[in-house]
């Protein structure tokens, strides 16, 4: 890590390679030859037309996306897709099924509920304060239903989907914002994914969508001209001004993914970052995970001690050892480390040592 920077544990915004900020701020006088910044330029020029083109070709090669799926770079972030999703996706039957896992999908539950006219809850794992991924067989399906929305990994909670949820011919909607590039995924498995980008890939604000061609242009009639899916496909996500500097730092992530060999690679990084936190928190028993195990995130990973003050106490320690945004959610206490790409494995490493010492003072 450069010189005084350090482990920033939060749940986004978040950590963004070094390597990308470094190559933000020379580009950042003088984007592509143009003379002026990628903040200051026509989303009409060239230069951005360029910027957009490949951020597009990038993330498709990145995420393996396939012919018939559109990218789309919305404004509005994953909250406002909770409701331009209802509105694109939600006007066949207006019927839709929810998957509540934790609190942004119950947000996007009553958020879709707003527009559609019957929402319905498929199943929840509210019963244990979201401690856990409802099964296949507990999930309630309408079989009418426009789609099924999850929200894959729950980043307040830390808790992740580890099985794709069979729903017949009913679209599987995905919220990944906590995510999104952490690992492959079979995009040909959903109708739509989506995810606020500034989780893993660039300052907040924006939402990319991923969906696929045949669910567009059946949106309801009060749809947001600028969340009407497919007319953003049409215009290239330009109907107005886009988030333009949001976009072109999808890029230069993206851009560095590949580089470093895509999200097969990441994965590998992601798995063996996750398990040096996990196998810790399974060889003793001062900290406490809060999810069941087999439904643990890979990105965010919640833990405490069981003692409120105590875990006051390590979350006060936290700057003393270079690192920052350990206390937990609210609505789960503890302590959260969000460890996404970008987190170096030595920040995980420190983070283990800093655990060990805390635990062994106490
Ligand atoms: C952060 C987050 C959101 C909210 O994203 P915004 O861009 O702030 O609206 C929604 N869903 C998940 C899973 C998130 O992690």
């Amino acid at each position: 890590m450069l010189e005084g920077r350090i482990y920033n544990f939060s749940a986004g915004p978040s950590m963004l390679p070094e390597e990308v900020l470094l190559r933000a701020q020379k580009e950042l006088l003088n984007c592509e030859g143009s003379g002026m910044s990628v903040l200051e330029m026509s989303h009409r020029s060239k230069v951005f037309d360029n910027i957009i083109n490949a951020t597009e070709a990038n993330v498709r090669k990145v995420m393996n996306v396939p012919d018939n799926y559109r990218i789309l770079f919305l404004p509005g972030g994953a909250s406002g897709m909770f409701c331009a999703l209802a509105m694109n996706l939600g006007n066949h039957s207006g019927a839709a099924d929810y998957i509540i896992s934790g609190n942004f999908s119950g947000v996007a539950y009553k958020e879709g509920k707003k527009y559609l006219k019957d929402a319905r809850v498929a199943a929840t794992s509210e019963d244990e304060n979201f401690s856990y991924i409802p099964k296949q067989e507990q999930l309630v399906l309408n079989p009418d239903a426009d789609y099924l929305h999850v929200c894959w990994n729950n980043t307040i909670f830390g808790t992740t989907f580890h099985y794709m949820p069979e729903t017949g011919n009913v679209p599987v909607v995905a919220d990944m914002s906590s995510s999104i590039m952490s690992e492959p995924v079979d995009v040909s498995k959903f109708g739509m994914i989506y995810a606020g980008v500034q989780k893993n890939l660039a300052p907040a604000g924006l939402a990319l969508v991923i969906v696929r061609e045949d669910l567009l242009g059946s949106e309801m009639e009060i749809t947001p001209k600028i969340w009407k899916f497919g007319m953003q496909a049409e215009k290239n996500s330009m109907i107005n001004t886009p988030p333009c500097f949001n976009i072109y730092m999808v890029k230069l992530v993206t851009d560095y993914l590949l580089e470093q060999g895509g999200l097969e690679a990441m994965k590998a990084r992601n798995e063996e970052k996750a398990k040096i936190l996990y196998d810790y928190l399974d060889s003793q028993d001062f900290f406490k995970s809060t999810v069941r195990p087999e439904d643990r995130s890979m990105m965010n990973v919640c833990f405490r001690t069981g003692d409120e003050a105590l875990d006051k106490e390590f979350i006060a320690g936290q700057a003393a050892h270079g690192f920052s945004n350990l206390k937990g959610h609210r609505l789960v206490g503890g302590m959260r480390a969000s460890i996404y790409n970008a987190m170096p494995k030595e920040g995980v490493e420190a983070l283990v040592a800093y655990m060990k010492e805390f635990a062994a003072a106490h």
